[in-house]
Formats: structure tokens, sequence, C-alpha cells
């Protein structure tokens, strides 16, 4: 029997929903067949990150060279630094039959969806506006302005629900989480044929 490709698992949302938070409670128990894509960016590190697990951290400078060099499955300026999923890993895991997880912004989703249409995508939502900016301002790591910016963008965002599989909130991580993992249960099962 030839071997089955790997799942292409999208998750997105709005910045401050808890895509993070909910990816690593995911990875804290992963599935058997479950990698985590780890995306580029030219934003500087946060305090704890650490490059090569969190994101490759990288100049704009070698960001647009990776850019350049086509090594982008998809990426985007997101208020003012680059984000990107390095291609080559993706294919190479989902060719040895593994499923690769991708959290991104919005855009980002939208590029991947026409590279790979066959691709799982997920949009997770806050429980309300109110809640969204309350999480954002809990992360204490931002300015004023950025606040204000993200809260922007993420109301662009939530418009764009309706171009996904899936819409699942996050209301309880762990809830969002066991969702997640049904979801992607139930696209094996869909796509199982011998
Ligand atoms: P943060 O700066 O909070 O880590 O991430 C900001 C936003 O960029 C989040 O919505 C996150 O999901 C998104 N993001 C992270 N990695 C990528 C990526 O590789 N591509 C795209 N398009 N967005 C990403």
């Amino acid at each position: 029997m030839e071997k089955e490709k790997g799942l292409l698992i999208v998750l997105s949302g709005p910045s401050g929903v808890g895509k993070g938070t909910v990816r690593k409670e995911i990875f804290s128990n992963p599935e058997r067949n479950l990698v985590y894509s780890i995306s580029a960016t030219s934003r500087p590190k946060r305090p704890g990150e650490v490059d090569g697990v969190d994101y490759f951290f990288k100049t704009r400078e070698q960001f647009e060279e990776m850019i350049e060099r086509g090594e982008l499955l998809e990426y985007t300026e997101y208020v003012g630094n680059y984000y990107g999923t390095p291609l080559e890993y993706v294919k190479k895991t989902l060719e040895e039959g593994k499923d690769v997880f991708l959290e991104i912004e919005v855009e980002g989703a939208k590029q991947v969806r026409e590279k790979f249409p066959d691709g799982i995508f997920i949009f997770l939502i806050p429980p309300s506006l109110k809640e969204l900016e309350k999480r954002i301002k809990n992360r204490g790591t931002e300015s004023d302005e950025t606040i204000k910016n993200r809260m922007e963008v993420a109301k662009e965002e939530l418009k764009m629900m309706g171009l996904y599989d899936y819409v699942v909130e996050n209301d309880e991580v762990k809830e969002a989480c066991r969702k997640i993992k049904a979801i992607i249960e139930a696209e094996h099962c869909r796509r199982f044929r011998i």
C-alpha cells in the first residue's frame, strides 16, 4: 500500500485569541503523527523566547533573502514585522506521512489555501471582542499603540471566518484543544481509504 501523505493543519485567528497557548497545549501532549512547523520572523524576541523553538529569528534583510530564494510557503508583514513558513520542512514532513501544524495569521492562511487546497483550515475565535482586548493587554508585552493596531487588525481578521473549514471558540483552552484534536482525527477518518 502506498504511504499516506500527512495532513496540513492550519490554525488561524486574530492576534491575542490564544493561538499560541492552544498550540502549546496541543503539543504538550501531541498526537503521534503531529509536528509543529516553526515560523521565521523579523520581530524582536520576547523575554523567554528561544531561537529555533518559538521562531527562527531573522533580521529584515535575512528574511527578504528567504523570500527572494523562494524558501517560504507563505509570508506576510504583520504589524510591522515579517512572519513566514519555511516551505522545505513542510513538504518533507508531509511526504514522510506526518501531519504538519501551522499557527499563522489570516493573510498567510489565505496563501496556504491556494497552494494546499486539501489543507484543513481552523479558525479560532474569542468569546467576544472585549475578551480579546483583555487578552492582548494581559500579555503585557505590547505598547498602547501596538494594542490598538492589533485590535484593528483583529476586527478585519474576524471577517475572514467564512473562508475556514472549522470555527472553534477559545473560551477554555483545554476544550478548544479537545475540539481541534477531534477535527484532525475526523479528517483522517474522512480521507482513509484502502
Ligand atoms: P506574535 O508576534 O504574537 O508571535 O505573532 C503575531 C501573529 O503572527 C500571530 O497571529 C501569529 O499566529 C502569526 N504568525 C506566526 N507565525 C506566522 C507565519 O509563519 N506566517 C504568518 N502568516 N503568520 C504567522
